[in-house]
């Protein structure tokens, strides 16, 4: 069923605060602990003056916040995107406070990003926007203070000019000032797919507690750094990927994507779009595909008022932040889909970050083996967590994941006597 898409009629920063709002009146917090919790503690917008290679002069906006800091250092990604705003990047902030909190890492939460569409700049370009807003974040960040890693825009190379800005900056090489770096400059084996491997692991439980078979169909949106690797972890645990997406359009085939060939005709053309083996389907039809397992894994509000009664999948697993506003995380609740939040399911980026910064700050490199453990571990004990305390007080995983974490953060004030 295609469905026409309708912008959401939510923003994210609004998103999370219904989700907080949520697990606040659960958890029955007065107002100014509320106040606490919704809003940031820092937040520094910067201008960064670009020189194109044409030698033209561009001024670009930046932000990075840091929204909690009780429970360890600020951590979270760097989005380089033309849709940026300050209210998005708060939002982001605001889930990874939650996203640390639920998997136990010493880390509060923070985002960063820069309003550019960073296809239209040249790799040189990109790298002299880095090194500046690099500079200009200075004053907020740090190995103990505020830690950066990919996200939306920006990948390992972004973080190595971060990482190279960072450490001139202070006159020696400082490894854990960010992660998602490359494997040879202090990076974590294991880093690059871990978001997507988390994402798998809970989707597999996820798919077993409802009751699908194993070897079921599953469609995915974006074939990102999150996106790809879901589509081959999926299709290695002997599901069918039908339906895979990105910005340009979306493919379809019934017989399932072969990984393989569709990464070499990624890698050629830049798109899924033209895929030979599988036939075009628009943004829409994707999400509405009749499959077990939905991987919404690209960017905010996809799954909205507008579409959420099209979805037919039985489980969705949320790859990308924000991507159900609570009215269709209310639709799917009501229609038996079960939602896999984003605070549980994408959180094996942040859980492998947090080994590596353990890895830089102690110069002791773990095995592939040991790391992937470790991740398993933690996802799966995390996810058993949350389906009890869902099951047990009767609520939705989403509102179970949040009340779990905001309840975690507000412990961490109380215990340092930020109040009573
Ligand atoms: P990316 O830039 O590597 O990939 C984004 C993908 O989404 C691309 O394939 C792009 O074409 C596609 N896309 C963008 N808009 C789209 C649309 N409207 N419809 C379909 N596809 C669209 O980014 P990423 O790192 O893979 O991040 C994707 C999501 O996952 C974001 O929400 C991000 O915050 C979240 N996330 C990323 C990580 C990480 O480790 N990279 C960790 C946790 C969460």
């Amino acid at each position: 069923m295609a469905v026409t898409p309708v912008a959401p009629a939510s923003t994210p920063l609004q998103d999370a605060q219904v989700q907080l709002r949520r697990a606040g009146d659960f958890l029955g917090y007065p107002p100014g602990i509320m106040a606490m919790l919704a809003t940031a503690r820092r937040e520094l917008t910067v201008s960064i003056p670009l020189r194109r290679d044409n030698g033209d002069y561009e001024l670009l906006t930046g932000h990075r916040v840091q929204h909690n800091l009780s429970r360890g250092p600020a951590k979270g990604g760097l989005r380089y995107s033309p849709d940026v705003t300050l209210d998005e990047v708060r939002a982001l902030a605001m889930w990874m406070t939650w996203k640390c909190a639920l998997l136990d890492v010493p880390f509060g939460g923070a985002k960063g990003g820069v309003r550019v569409d960073p296809r239209s700049y040249s790799k040189r370009e990109l790298e002299r926007l880095t090194r500046r807003y690099t500079s200009e974040i200075l004053p907020l960040v740090g190995p103990d203070r505020d830690i950066p890693a990919p996200d939306i825009g920006t990948d390992e190379q972004t973080m190595a000019w971060y990482m190279d800005t960072y450490s001139v900056s202070q006159g020696h090489t400082v490894l854990s000032c960010v992660t998602g770096k490359p494997v040879g400059l202090g990076g974590s084996l294991g880093r690059s797919s871990a978001t997507s491997e988390g994402v798998v692991h809970v989707a597999l439980e996820a798919l077993r507690h409802v009751g699908c078979a194993p070897g079921g169909t599953a469609a995915v949106q974006g074939f990102g750094k999150v996106g790809r690797d879901t589509v081959r972890l999926l299709a290695e645990a002997g599901m069918h990927v039908v339906g895979v997406s990105d910005q340009y359009g979306a493919v379809h085939s019934s017989a399932g994507i072969a990984f393989d060939d569709l990464d070499r005709h990624v890698q050629r053309t830049g798109s899924v779009v033209g895929f030979a083996q599988s036939e075009p389907i628009d943004h829409s039809t994707l999400l509405a595909l009749n499959v077990d397992l939905l991987v919404p894994a690209a960017v905010e509000g996809v799954l909205n008022a507008a579409n959420a009664h099209a979805v037919r999948a039985r489980v969705v697993v949320e790859g990308a932040n924000g991507p159900t506003t609570p009215d269709a995380d209310d639709l799917l609740n009501s229609r038996g889909v079960l939602v896999v939040p984003d605070i549980l399911a994408n959180a094996g980026g942040v859980v492998v970050s947090y080994f590596e910064w353990v890895q830089g700050n102690q110069a002791y490199w773990w095995s592939v083996r040991e790391v992937e453990d470790r991740l398993r571990e933690r996802m799966l004990k995390t996810w058993q967590d949350v389906l009890a305390f869902s099951n047990g007080h009767g609520i939705p995983l989403r509102d179970a994941a949040t009340t779990m974490a905001v309840r975690q953060v507000a412990e961490a004030h109380r215990m340092r006597g930020l109040y009573p």
